[in-house]
């Protein structure tokens, strides 16, 4: 008797899943488990091969040969690397390696052509993408036969019968549900496991189509629907299908089970971890869809189908489409030209613009339509074209265009039943401050869609999570990974000197650094840089390489990048400032992306009193915190020992303090009788000074640093309010480097005058600041050889409090205060404490 065919159950392995030999192998153990179902595995190409494809087509069609022979040679290599470690059956190995060798060959030989001819048709591109998956569809096959399992290769383009449409195919099910059940069931009588792969179709006239990007997952449930499928497994790389994507709302969770409605609407209004037409299938055949983490294979994920659960959310999920722009077809003649949404759907789709969303206003007078931002000026050219007798009769007023917009769709069956589910919506999104640039769609029965600013795109979408309590929605969270992310502006010694101490910091809450930024540009990871990459930037810097010459890079102003960076889900952001540039335009956008702030940097808080206020009303405004502390003596705990004082409700009435490492090096040796050209140019040796000593010993350095101080007890003066003393002779000012310089002894019997004198009052040659609510001055003090001051040594920091309680016995900081790995660690303390509350 033959073998009936038993229940049959789809698994789609997306390009995560397949993405190099450990994803594959994991695939191969899914597949291999064992289980009571008939298998058929739909595979997706290797992760960035589809992008590699595409890319290559493109390249081919400029004509550049080479370019094309080496990124086949890579693609090659990938495939052939994947072979040998999942293939140890040397007779099939080899027999695959053959056949992918071929089928490289054979993309070679197309790809010349493309490039002596030119040009690329749609016909050809699809040609070449669909090698992708026909790859590593050989490859699994392979990888089962090697394991002893028994498998065959499926051709996908004889299976799925389409419209024939390039680039975007749909099926026509009924062919196509008849030539799969005709070819699989004999196969999958035999016990085998038929691997087929994913995305790819074929035309009326055989030839090879692609079913549009993800379209993989289509190919999976046009198969589960043809062959009356028990289930369908989508193995992705996320733990399920999320109330939103988790890359965007941190806090999005699992929902555990969606309606097939609510599936194909979040699926069409762009949630990415679907194809939008991917639930068109099964609209009548009841076959359920799981969503299941491919790195964890026994967690549930998210079960699709006609079952209607979690009735207290009246919205389960929503999707957010970036980047888009907003085309409206506006005029009082519309209602009279017929088929207007027919002709602009044409007109786009001829022009191979994919539509996000389409929506005709009640009054009729305007169709709405968003496109891709890059699609923009193409998409208001056809249209032109399309209507253009339309417009000459000022039947439509015209086509405008609105760019850098962002739809977000709410979406959930519950909301059919409960009122003032948009006005919810609208609320939130005002809260947010976000400003709703259309309604894309009036509410429907389970979708309610709006256009925002691409720049709140974000806040939009988090906002929305949060008033519909989908962070509570069950099924529990993405991970509960407990990170704060830390944005670097600069990367100096103090930056690179960081760097390679995050990586090391052992806490509960883990700094991760996602962005470095310096003044060519900004390198960003949403997931991480990692230490390894940490240490190679931090080389490259040092080198003197500029951070925009890696090819990672792009190229930007710091309050460009950090809006660039804002974009993105970012786990409790935190700019971190290591320069020493004037940057609260930085600041400032950072504080309004929702950061908190780190400063080692001195301009910001010694600039003008106005725009210092301005900054600190903006930090409370958006509730965000700006900790300074390595802004006066490096690591020492200066404003730490305030802020305490402060609280406990001492009240600060005096600053002193030595706060020039540079300064204090110098003093200490003039002070043990050595020349001040000699001790200068030691100094200058052990990179103690500034590349020009004079900045130094200018004083403006402890100005800032005293300015800060006061103004902390109530100072309202600006930095031209401190009296400075300087260092530097009226006469050598102005002198170019080199002379100065050269003429450091002029200036050694003149110290020496002042050491002699200072020696025979008993006392010692400070650089000093004193700072009051009231006054601020910084100078060379001689200072009783009893003053805590007079103990200092070297390059050591001191700060003396004096307040109500400390009068008689003023409290004294004393230490280490300067050097990029003290002030590095500083840093890390602020960040770690922003990250404790
Ligand atoms: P596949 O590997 O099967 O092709 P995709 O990459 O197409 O999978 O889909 C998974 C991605 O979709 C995730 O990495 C995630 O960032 C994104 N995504 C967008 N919206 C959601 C959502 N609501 N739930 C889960 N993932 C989502
Ligand atoms: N490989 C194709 C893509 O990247 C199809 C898919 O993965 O579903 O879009
Ligand atoms: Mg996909």
């Amino acid at each position: 008797m033959a073998p009936r065919v038993q229940s049959i159950e789809i698994f789609k392995f997306g390009g995560a899943s397949l993405a190099d030999t450990a994803a594959m192998s994991q695939a191969l153990d899914i597949i291999a488990l064992p289980r009571k179902t008939q298998l058929v595995a739909v595979v997706s190409a290797i992760a960035g091969v589809t992008d590699a494809l595409l890319a290559l087509s493109l390249t081919a069609k400029q004509g550049d040969v080479h370019a094309v022979d080496g990124d086949l040679a890579l693609l090659h290599r990938r495939h052939r690397e994947i072979v040998t470690s999942i293939v140890n059956r040397l007779r099939v190995r080899k027999t695959v390696l053959q056949s992918v060798a071929a089928d490289f060959e054979e993309l070679r030989t197309l790809l010349h052509g493309v490039a002596s001819l030119k040009e690329l048709t749609l016909r050809t591109r699809d040609f070449i993408v669909a090698r992708g998956e026909q790859l590593s569809a050989r490859l699994v096959v392979a990888g089962l036969m090697s394991r002893g399992i028994e498998a065959e290769y499926v051709e996908a383009s004889e299976l799925i019968h389409t419209d024939g449409v390039f680039g975007g195919a749909f099926p026509v099910l009924p062919a196509t549900d008849r030539a799969i059940r005709n070819r699989l069931r004999p196969l999958l009588r035999k016990r085998r496991v038929a691997v087929v792969p994913g995305f790819v179709g074929g035309a009326p006239d055989g030839a090879v189509v692609t079913l549009g990007r993800g379209g993989s997952d289509l190919t999976a449930t046009v198969l589960g629907r043809a062959l009356r499928a028990v289930r369908i497994t989508l193995w992705k790389d996320v733990p399920g299908l999320m109330t939103t994507d988790p890359r965007v709302v941190p806090n999005a969770r699992i929902v555990p089970q969606l309606n097939l409605r609510e599936a194909a609407e979040l699926a069409y209004y762009g949630a990415k971890v679907l194809h939008p037409r991917a639930l068109i299938p099964l609209t009548r055949v009841a076959v359920p869809v799981f969503v299941r983490p491919f790195a964890d294979p026994t967690a549930p994920g998210t079960e699709i189908s006609t079952r209607r659960t979690l009735r207290r959310y009246p919205v389960k999920a929503l999707s957010l489409i970036r980047e888009q722009a907003l085309v409206t077809v506006a005029g009082n003649g519309m209602l009279g030209v017929p088929g207007i949404a027919a002709r602009t759907f044409a007109a786009l789709h001829h022009a191979g613009i994919s539509v996000a969303l389409i929506s005709q206003a009640s009054s009729e007078h305007s169709i709405c339509l968003s496109v891709p931002a890059a699609r923009a000026d193409d998409a208001k050219r056809a249209l032109d074209q399309a209507f253009a007798t339309e417009l000459t009769r000022r039947e439509l007023e015209g086509i405008s265009v609105t760019r850098d917009v962002a739809m977000l769709a709410v979406v959930g069956l519950g909301m059919a039943g409960v009122p003032g589910i948009a006005a919810r919506l609208f609320r939130a999104l005002s809260v947010a401050n976000v400003n709703i640039v259309a309604i894309a769609q009036g509410s429907s029965e389970l979708n309610i869609s709006v256009v925002v600013n691409e720049s709140s795109a974000v806040a939009a979408a988090r906002a929305a999570h949060d008033a519909f309590q989908l962070d509570k929605i069950g099924g529990g969270g993405m991970r509960d990974e407990q990170r704060v992310d830390v944005v670097l502006l600069g990367v100096g010694q103090i930056g690179r000197e960081f760097m390679r101490m995050v990586p090391r910091a052992r806490v509960r809450v883990k700094p991760t650094v996602v962005a470095l930024i310096d003044r060519s540009g900004f390198i960003f990871n949403a997931d991480g840089i990692t230490a390894r990459q940490l240490s190679a930037y931090a080389d490259a810097k040092a080198a003197g390489r500029s951070l925009s010459s890696f090819d990672e890079a792009i190229a930007a102003t710091a309050p460009e990048a950090v809006a660039w960076i804002a974009r993105h889900a970012l786990a409790r952001p935190v700019l971190i400032d290591l320069t020493a540039d004037e940057t609260i335009p930085t600041l400032r956008a950072a504080l309004t992306a929702g950061m908190d702030i780190v400063l080692a940097n001195k301009r910001p808080l010694s600039a003008p009193l106005a725009q210092v206020a301005s900054l600190r009303a903006l930090a409370t405004t958006h509730n965000k915190r700006i900790l300074h502390e390595t802004t006066v003596g490096a690591g020492l705990p200066v404003m730490d020992s305030y802020a305490k004082l402060v609280q406990t409700g001492d009240r600060v009435l005096k600053i002193e303090g030595c706060t020039s490492g540079t300064l204090g090096f110098l003093l200490t040796e003039i002070g043990k009788g050595r020349p001040f050209s000699a001790a200068l140019v030691d100094a200058m040796s052990r990179g103690f000074t500034e590349p020009d000593p004079r900045d130094d010993l200018s004083g403006m350095d402890v100005a800032r640093k005293a300015l800060i101080l006061a103004r902390m007890m109530g100072f309202t003066g600006e930095l031209s309010d401190v009296r400075v003393e300087s260092l530097v002779p009226r006469t050598m000012q102005s002198l170019p480097r080199v002379t100065f310089l050269s003429r450091l002894a002029t200036q050694d019997a003149a110290w020496a005058d002042r050491q002699a004198l200072a020696d025979q009052q008993g006392r010692a040659l400070r650089y000093v600041l004193e700072a009051t609510a009231r006054r601020v001055t910084v100078g060379l003090r001689a200072v009783p050889l009893s003053h805590p001051l007079a103990g200092l040594r070297g390059t050591d920091n001191q700060i003396v409090f004096t307040t109500d309680r400390y009068r008689e016995h003023p409290l004294v900081i004393t230490g280490p205060g300067a050097g990029p790995a003290v002030t590095a660690a500083g840093v890390l303390n602020d960040l770690l404490q922003l990250a404790a509350t």
